[in-house]
């Protein structure tokens, strides 16, 4: 499963989650300090599936270059 990196809106910790794409869409992810779910996503340049045409991890059928 692909790994997000989280920032908190609520209490600006930055976290890295594993979860399916399902569960992020479905937004059942909660920061782990303050459970906010109120989160921005920004993502890992350490990421072996990042992609190199459009710098998304999670760019899917949207992004041509990479599938
Ligand atoms: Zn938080």
């Amino acid at each position: 499963m692909p790994i997000y990196e989280f920032t908190c809106q609520h209490c600006k910790r930055n976290f890295r989650e594993t979860a399916s794409i399902k569960d992020k869409k479905a937004k059942k992810i909660s920061c782990p300090e303050c459970k906010s779910k109120n989160l921005q996503e920004s993502y890992s340049t350490n990421s072996p599936k990042s992609c190199s045409a459009c710098s998304s991890t999670s760019c899917g059928s949207g992004c041509a270059g990479c599938h």
